[in-house]
């Protein structure tokens, strides 16, 4: 061969042998790729079908089992795998769904977000906004606003002042409201907590979340826990025997745990309310518990004009409107009632375009009120036939 030839050939090779091995590697890499796209999805197709674990209290701790409680209360005394770190109780843990083998710990205790599960807030009703409640005031000021503004008066004197109050009576009397108007003149923080949601929701979690309660009002301090509808938490119980029932006197338990735990003169009261005064269960109010009671009952006559005096001070009323037969119309009725009255009357005016609400519009509302709390009271008795 022609060295032009050779030379030719070479150079031809070495072009060949450039684009092959280019493309090889090209080759390679593009398989590479997909390998590792097949992994990552057969990755995400185990975790796809892998069964969810499940989040358990820690109660017990033996040499290689252990009691645990699930959410819904109950507890398994259960086996822990090999390569569990060592635990103690009250930790969290990851557990096998079947049969509930503990998996490993989970570093932070379940934290709530109290503050997203009750009301929290600095009130601004005043016990100008109260109504035909003089006596009641009167002692809670005593025993919930004294103490708070001034500790040293009871320790100079040498008394204690109840932890907190019990304020019982219908709904719509004004329970909420006596609570709120002493946190406002406390300047104290408002902490809200219906009863029956914390028992209803917070399956589980009840206790954990009294005891979270309870320390928020600390650090908020001064504060007023009020506790509204709390038969539902602290009914007597005959016997407890479902695990609903257990959880629920759990919850209650760590609620009268908390009480106890703080003392007379600690800027934190509770204000417990009810409608259900019968059912409580006596621990709740026995002494250095929730131990002054205090009755809010239906307004009488003269409470029912202070109270509409009260709804209507920003409302224009005509000459005619006579307090005393409207109050007396309303025999029988509520503080919300009364308030829902008011509203009406309002509403009469406006629909036939007047500004001024006369004494008719009330008469007209007494009534429409009224017949609305029959149909109610009907609907409620209809469900249980
Ligand atoms: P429940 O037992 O249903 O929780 P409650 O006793 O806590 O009821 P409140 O929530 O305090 O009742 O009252 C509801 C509304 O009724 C108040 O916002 C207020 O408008 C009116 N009201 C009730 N009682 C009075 C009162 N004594 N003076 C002025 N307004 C009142």
């Amino acid at each position: 061969m022609a060295p032009e030839e050779t030379k030719e050939k070479n150079i031809l090779d070495s072009i060949i042998y450039k684009y092959a091995s280019s493309d090889n590697g090209q080759i390679d890499d593009e398989n590479r790729i997909l390998k590792e796209t097949v992994n990552k999805l057969r990755e995400e197709l185990d975790k796809l079908k892998s069964p969810p674990l499940m989040v358990c209290e820690v109660r017990d701790v033996y040499e290689k089992t252990a009691i645990v409680s699930i959410p819904n209360g109950n507890q398994f005394l259960v086996q822990i795998s090999e390569g569990c770190e060592k635990l103690k109780p009250g930790e969290m843990v990851i557990a096998e769904q079947k049969n509930l083998t503990i998996i490993k710990k989970i570093s932070a205790a379940r934290q709530f977000n109290v503050e997203r599960f009750v009301i929290v807030g600095k009130p601004t009703v005043t016990w100008k906004d109260i109504g035909g409640l003089d006596k009641q005031v009167g002692e809670i000021i005593e025993v919930v606003e004294l103490p708070l503004k001034k500790p040293e008066l009871f320790k100079k004197v040498g008394i204690k002042p109840p932890k907190g109050i019990l304020l019982y009576g219908p709904p719509g009397t004004g329970k909420t409201l006596l609570a709120k108007a002493v946190a406002e003149s406390t300047d104290s923080t408002f902490i809200e907590i219906v009863a029956a949601e914390l028992v209803q929701k917070f399956i589980g979690e009840g206790a954990k979340l009294v005891k979270e309660i309870f320390e928020m009002a600390r650090n908020k301090a001064p504060a007023i826990i009020f506790i509204d509808e709390l038969d539902a938490l602290a009914a007597k119980r005959m016997e407890i025997g479902t695990s609903g029932e257990r959880e629920v006197n759990r919850t209650f338990m760590q609620l009268l745990a908390e009480i106890d735990g703080f003392k007379p003169l600690d800027n934190v009261k509770i204000i417990g309310a009810t409608n259900r005064k019968d059912i409580l269960d006596p621990a709740v109010i026995r002494p250095g518990r929730l131990d002054r009671l205090i009755n809010i009952s239906l307004p009488s006559q003269e409470a029912r004009e202070e109270i509409f005096k009260i709804h209507t001070r920003n409302m224009s009323l005509d000459k005619d409107v006579n307090i005393k037969e409207i109050a007396k119309k309303m025999d029988n009725f509520s503080g919300a009632e009364i308030n829902a009255v008011c509203t009406e009357a309002g509403y009469f005016a406006i629909r036939t375009d007047r500004i001024k609400v006369t004494n008719k519009d009330f008469l007209d509302a007494i009534e429409k009120v009224r017949q609305e709390e029959t149909l109610e009271g009907e609907d409620y008795m209809g469900m249980f036939g």
